[in-house]
């Protein structure tokens, strides 16, 4: 079996840009993969040498309890529990946010193992900007730029460490 990696993290740090930086091909892996549900975005990649699956997510408030935002933190629970890593993306421009804090909460319960990805770190020097995502406890955040494709198979690899 291929190692599966969600990504998980709020709206708009970049999930599905990194998503698409991850994969060669995408929808085409399911019917191999028996358990896994059909209605969330998978895709097949192969960085630093190794084929795995990647599961793409909406964005994630644990506790949202109504409509559309409550669907995909739903959705979101189903992939961290069909994976076997988490690359838990944030957004480095953006600043640390109480919901990164829960975010991060909500995955360590999870027990899956976790790579923090600092995502929009393009241009930017190793800093206190990335640094402050250490408070979050799921150690170095590794810096990644989805959008320029940069730090995306060291990322990989540090995922892909863990199992
Ligand atoms: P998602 O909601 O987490 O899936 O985020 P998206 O992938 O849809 O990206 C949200 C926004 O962030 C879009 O405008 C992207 O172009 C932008 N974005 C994604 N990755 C990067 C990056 O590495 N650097 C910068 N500057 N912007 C990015
Ligand atoms: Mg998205």
């Amino acid at each position: 079996m291929k190692p599966v990696i969600a990504l998980v993290g709020r709206p708009n740090v970049g999930k599905s840009t990194l998503f698409n930086r991850m994969t060669k091909s995408r929808d085409a892996i399911v019917a191999d993969f028996a358990g896994l549900t059909r209605d969330r975005h998978y895709g097949d990649g192969k960085l630093g040498g190794r084929d795995y699956i990647v599961i793409d997510t909406g964005g994630f408030e644990p506790d949202a309890s109504s409509g559309i935002v409550r669907e995909m933190a739903k959705q979101t629970r189903q992939a961290v529990a069909e994976a076997d890593a988490i690359v838990f993306v944030v957004d480095v421009r953006a600043g640390l946010s109480a919901q990164d804090h829960d975010i991060a909460r909500y995955l360590r319960t999870t027990g899956k193992p976790v790579v923090l990805a600092a995502n929009k770190a393009e241009g930017m020097q190793e800093g206190p900007q990335i640094a402050e995502f250490y408070e979050l406890g799921l150690g170095a955040p590794v810096p990644v730029s989805a959008a320029h494709g940069q730090g995306v198979r060291s990322l990989v690899e540090a995922a892909l460490e863990l199992l």
